[in-house]
């Protein structure tokens, strides 16, 4: 029978540990990939990320084409496709790369059915550096301040080097799938996606080539420059390893070898930053439902106030009267991503000057992000409530005008993306800075007073 590879969130043929697997294993390769928005344990893709996922399946199925493999794609719960699979193909062998938060429920069913029928089944590490449950305090319990986890990491053994992709696959027999256009994840009518195309190639490809100019023409200024959202400093790597088209272990020891004496503090502060993806996925790991519930749990008593439809949709379409926050939103709409600068500016508004909800933004980011992911975005917005792991403290309210003019002193970022500030054009901030900032305080106060 084949080796069946099953892909996830690991688009990719190089460094890609499952694959090498099936590979080397001597048997016919299976690859295959299943579109799953029916499991209650998987979070269904937003608008923008559908659209990158169906580029880049597109892509990988090209590479694994010229590799001489043909890519699967079926739909439907991943454990009765899967499981299906297994039966009509008389595998011998399935093999795939670890995700960590409530989707590896399914895994784990997937893998006990599997070995029971006499398949082996194997799992890899391949999009973390360091595996949740080999980061651990001196108590045995996972970390809850990001300093001390990110010390332990550096601390234990390196991250192991990129495994190559394999020269050529044996194709096992072809049996029936979907074809990629059938799974409907392009927006049709309308077809908002002219600013993603405008602004990204999906693709294993058009990573490499992406990293390596970050290495060779931007890390040397990122310490110094990656939190001005008006100069191109930040490596815009996120919805690659979102979707695993490039992984972790490649940037990591990508950007260690481009090390040298003029750049040493960007590479640093460039791992450490990828420090806090993993730190994400840890805190995902032990707590898989944080998309929806408060880590902390005493802000549960948070009093937030009836929903405003009409704040919550200016915020959402960048017509708040506040030029940093518009301008962050009118980014995110147009090119699925936003700066993280400005990506703290706006929750921190739509959380403490609105006194909206953060589910109702995470949800919004989850819907428009290309990077939208399952452990960075909750991680981020609990981050900016205050009530996440390590969380800023929630009576540290950011003054988005403040923070405009110490990052973006010259506006350049501002007027990219909203031409109309300083014209007559241009709204009113539709809430009072200072007074709204008050009310988020009193409110605040029944957290604190809460067990
Ligand atoms: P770089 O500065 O080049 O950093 C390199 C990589 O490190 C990033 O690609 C990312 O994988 C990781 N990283 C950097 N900052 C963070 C961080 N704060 N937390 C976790 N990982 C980080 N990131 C996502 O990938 N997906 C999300 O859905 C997401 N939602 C966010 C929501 C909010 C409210 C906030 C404040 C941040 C969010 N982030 C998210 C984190 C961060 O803003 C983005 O990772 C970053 O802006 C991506 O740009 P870059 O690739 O140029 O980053």
């Amino acid at each position: 029978g084949p080796a069946v590879v099953w892909f996830r969130d690991d688009l990719r043929v190089a460094d890609n540990p499952a694959l090498r697997a099936a590979a080397d294993s001597g048997r016919p390769v299976l690859c295959v990939y299943v579109w799953d928005d029916r499991s209650p344990e998987v979070r269904a893709p937003g608008g923008a990320a559908r659209w990158w996922l169906h580029h880049s399946l597109h892509s990988l199925a090209e590479r694994l084409e010229a590799m001489g493999a043909t890519l699967t794609i079926r739909r439907g719960p991943a454990e009765q496709v899967i499981g299906g699979l297994l039966r009509e193909t008389g595998t011998a062998a399935v093999y795939w790369n670890r995700r960590y938060g409530s989707e590896r429920r399914i895994d784990e069913r997937i893998k006990t059915a599997a070995r029971e029928g006499g398949v082996e089944a194997s799992s890899f590490g391949a999009n973390l550096l360091f595996e949740p449950w080999t980061i651990r305090t001196g108590q045995g319990g996972p970390f809850s301040v990001y300093t001390p986890f990110w010390r332990a990491c550096l601390a234990a053994p390196a991250p192991r080097k990129p495994v190559a992709a394999p020269a050529r696959l044996t194709p096992a027999s072809r049996i029936d799938g979907e074809e990629l256009e059938a799974l409907g994840l392009l927006p049709t009518h309308p077809d908002w996606a002219g600013g993603l195309r405008e602004t990204w190639q999906p693709g294993e490809r058009a990573a490499h080539e992406q990293l390596r100019r970050f290495l060779a023409d931007d890390v040397a200024a990122y310490a110094d420059d990656r939190d001005l959202p008006g100069v191109d400093a930040t490596s815009r790597l996120s919805p690659r390893l979102r979707w695993g088209e490039l992984s972790p272990h490649q940037l990591w020891h990508a950007s260690a070898t481009a090390r040298d004496r003029s750049n040493a503090k960007g590479v640093s502060t460039f791992q450490s930053e990828l420090g806090w993806r993993e730190f994400a996925y840890h805190t995902l790991y032990e707590h898989p439902d944080m998309a929806t519930v408060n880590i902390h749990r005493r802000y549960d008593a948070f009093p937030w106030p009836r929903l405003h439809p009409a704040a919550l949709h200016a915020w959402q379409r960048g017509r708040t009267g506040i030029p940093l926050v518009d301008a962050g939103m009118r980014e995110l709409w147009h090119s699925g991503v936003m700066h993280n600068r400005v990506r703290m500016v706006t929750a921190s508004f739509l959380i403490k000057n609105l006194l909206v909800d953060w589910r109702h933004g995470e949800q919004w980011f989850w819907d428009t992000l290309v990077d939208a992911d399952p452990a960075n975005n909750p991680f981020n917005w609990q981050w900016v409530a205050g009530s996440g792991a390590d969380a800023a403290p929630y009576f540290r309210v950011f003054n988005p005008e403040l923070q405009r003019e110490k990052f973006d002193r010259q506006g350049d970022y501002v007027r990219r993306w909203v031409p109309e500030w300083d014209t007559p054009d241009y709204p009113e901030p539709i809430v009072d800075l200072a007074e709204t900032r008050r009310a988020a305080l009193a409110a605040f106060d029944v957290v604190k007073s809460a067990r």
